[in-house]
């Protein structure tokens, strides 16, 4: 029985609702994810032309990068933390495109980001990557590549330690937990490259903090950061 509903099930998990994400209304033609009212009334950041604006500051003394950028506040009890949470942990990797996709169209309205050569995500472990199928990451840097229209790396950086989540641990303990983690592959590649690696939330930064740190102790080059969202 289990074999002959098995593609059944598949084809309709590749159809996604056309309801709004945020208030369940119906999608109109050519809205995608969330209605075009709920669209306008992201709390974005638009930081993304603002050199010392938050999201960089976060990283002063940590990481010397060349920029940072998020796309949309992500306050407690918002309801746009369920898209974030949708892409992460209901196999809605097309939220993580179509959100990188917006985000990539203002992105490229600033001077700072239009010499990047390749955009990397923060890799997830493999085994992390076989449970969800997918690194949301990485989602969200196709959208950005196709609005910025650069290349997605997702093989040069990666994640040699598996650690356990983030999501309870204090700032010096996510720290420690990641300090560690990430590995280049090839870095050769990325010399003398201005790279962007993108995550989905910038929370802490002890991430993001550390994957650049182990890119920059193994090559010469110049990293920004745009993460989808700024829990702030
Ligand atoms: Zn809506």
């Amino acid at each position: 029985m289990f074999k002959v509903f098995k593609p059944i099930q598949y084809f309709f998990g590749l159809i996604y609702p056309d309801i709004c994400e945020i208030c369940n209304k119906s999608l109109a033609h050519g809205e995608k994810i969330i209605c075009s009212n709920c669209r306008i009334d992201i709390p974005l950041t638009h930081n993304c032309n603002e050199r010392g604006n938050s999201v960089e500051q976060i990283f002063w003394g940590r990481a010397p990068i060349v920029a940072a950028a998020s796309y949309f506040f992500f306050t407690r009890g918002s309801n746009y933390r369920t898209l974030l949470h949708k892409l992460k942990y209901a196999s809605r990797d097309d939220i993580g495109i179509t959100l990188g996709l917006w985000f990539g169209n203002e992105l490229a309205t600033c001077e700072i980001f239009s010499d990047i050569d390749y955009i990397i995500p923060v890799p997830l472990h493999s085994k992390k990557l076989k449970i969800r199928g997918y690194n949301q990451s990485e989602k969200i840097c196709d959208g950005l590549a196709s609005a910025l229209n650069k290349p997605v790396d997702s093989k040069t950086v990666i994640r040699s330690e598996f650690t356990n989540t983030q999501t309870k641990k204090n700032r010096m303990e996510r720290w420690h937990n990641v300090s560690n983690v990430f590995e280049v592959k090839n870095p050769a590649k990325l010399k003398g490259k201005h790279i962007l690696l993108v995550d989905d939330v910038l929370t802490t930064g002890a991430t993001l903090e550390a994957c650049c740190n182990a890119i920059l102790s193994n090559v010469e080059c110049r990293i920004s950061i745009a993460t989808l969202a700024f829990a702030h």
